[in-house]
């Protein structure tokens, strides 16, 4: 029988169905951080359990990193306490750990992928909300909570209940200027923030078929966002480009692991004929630079549109806007470019083009935060560091940093933020009543420039091809 990758990847990895329906379900990949996992190893702990699969376990710090001097001790003590926690938790247990120290430290759903972790097939799980990041390599991921943690960490399984699917079709190409970040921002203001609950979302046709896997993990980083708790696309040639020489990837020669594993992934695809619980379609080439002027994902509008929302909704006075207004003109305090949506090479390399031989507004304050060290590197490979620093913004070290008020990169105020990360929610930055603008990483750098919010595309005609 025809059936869609999320059907294939379940029952591969279900174990047994449980008593309350729910399905136990072996997780094949799970990737930690300093956040959620000391309370979860100290209830394993507790009970007298060890981490069941040690070599399936895989720890990076980044939600508390300081982005601007990464010298250990760090002077927030409960930062250190939770690098600590981790450090001690990971040593006992032979997890593998990357820390500020080391070359591979990044935020978790950039050097999963990266490395070559995160594989078409697999089940995975990690204590975060965008875990859904990892589908675009044909993965089923699921972020989890801190119960979950020490379930998995005890047992590698997780109690889930199953999925419907809703194939999510994109056809077309993207004109110029618009980007993956337009492409999710519009699919989650059409569908809802809760209209993907129940749902793994399937996303596919031309439009995605042609994007990078980095584009495509913006796609799928947000899918939760939307509501889905799982977002993926079929691996296809671009996946299998993507994940060979990636050091924990099949490796190529003699053996033929690399070979064997492509083939076991295109069997993992949808079939052709699978049929799906709800199917939604998508003009690519009607999709225009979109920018959220609420207190949600969900509620955006393209450069050129006016807001149309009931005047009594909350989310216009905490941001400050009027039905009828365009958020474009908006002035910015901060400008953003970094976070698992948009902290990766072609993000930076797409924002570089836009601020070559520019200058940041002399009221903004701007900073590109790689998602990686890896990132950080490649960007510094290729002078982009250089364009960024002599435009004004400052140049970090790789974390999570301003998408959530965890480390020293927070809003102040009232402050109002172009930022390329996922969550616009109310204090999310840091202040709480601080404002965020979701926006493209090139709209950011465009912002930055301009010191409001303007149409990109007004500055990609300046920019050579
Ligand atoms: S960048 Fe933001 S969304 Fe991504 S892992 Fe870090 S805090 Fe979570």
């Amino acid at each position: 029988m025809a059936e869609t990758l999320f059907h294939k990847v379940w029952n591969a990895h279900a174990v047994r169905k449980l008593p309350s329906g729910q399905t136990q379900l072996f997780v094949g990949l799970h990737l930690i951080h300093e956040v959620t996992t000391p309370q979860a190893f100290d209830m394993l702990h507790q009970h007298g359990w060890r981490v069941a699969f040690p070599e399936r376990t895989f720890a990076t710090i980044d939600h508390i990193v300081p982005t601007s001097a990464q010298r250990r001790p760090f002077l927030d003590v409960m930062a250190e306490e939770m690098a600590s926690s981790l450090e001690r938790n990971c040593r006992e247990a032979g997890i593998p750990l990357w820390t500020p120290d080391d070359d591979n430290q990044g935020i978790v759903h950039v050097i999963g992928p990266e490395l070559g972790l995160t594989q078409p097939g697999m089940t995975i799980a990690c204590g975060d909300s965008h875990t859904s990041t990892h589908g675009a390599l044909g993965a089923i991921a699921f972020g989890i909570g801190t119960s979950q943690v020490r379930d998995v960490l005890a047992s590698q399984c997780l109690a889930l209940d199953p999925l419907k699917v809703r194939r999510i079709e994109v056809t077309g190409s993207l004109r110029p200027g618009v980007y993956a970040k337009d492409v999710i921002l519009t699919i989650i203001r059409r569908l809802g923030v809760q209209g993907g609950v129940g749902f793994a979302y399937e996303y596919g046709g031309a439009a995605i078929d042609g994007m990078s896997l980095d584009e495509r993990m913006t796609i799928c980083n947000m899918s939760i966002e939307g509501g889905a708790r799982v977002g993926y696309v079929n691996p296809d040639e671009t996946t299998f480009a993507f994940l060979r020489g990636r050091p924990f990837a099949p490796q190529e020669g003699a053996s033929g692991a690399f070979d064997r594993a492509v083939a076991w992934w295109r069997q993992i695809a949808s079939d052709a004929n699978a049929s799906y619980d709800d199917r939604v379609t998508f003009d690519a080439s009607a999709i225009e630079p979109t920018v959220t002027w609420g207190i949600n994902p969900g509620q955006s509008v393209t450069v050129n549109e006016a807001i149309a929302a009931d005047p009594q909704d909350e989310a216009l006075e905490f941001m400050g806007f009027q039905p009828g207004r365009r958020v474009t003109g908006t002035k910015i305090d901060v400008a953003f470019i970094g976070s698992c949506t948009n902290g990766r090479l072609s993000d930076l390399e797409e924002a570089a083009r836009i601020v070559r031989g520019h200058h940041i507004a002399p009221h903004v304050k701007a900073l590109v935060v790689p998602g990686s060290k890896a990132v950080g590197r490649a960007a510094e490979a290729r002078g982009l560091h250089h364009v960024f620093i002599d435009a004004g913004f400052e140049w970090r070290g790789a974390g999570c940093s301003m998408c959530l008020g965890m480390n020293p990169d927070k809003l102040e105020g009232r402050q109002v933020c172009a930022s390329s990360s996922n969550r616009n929610f109310k204090g999310r930055q840091g202040s709480p009543t601080g404002r965020t603008l979701l926006m493209s990483p090139a709209m950011v750098a465009a912002a930055a420039i301009a010191g409001e919010v303007v149409d990109v595309r007004t500055m990609l005609e300046e920019v050579p091809a």
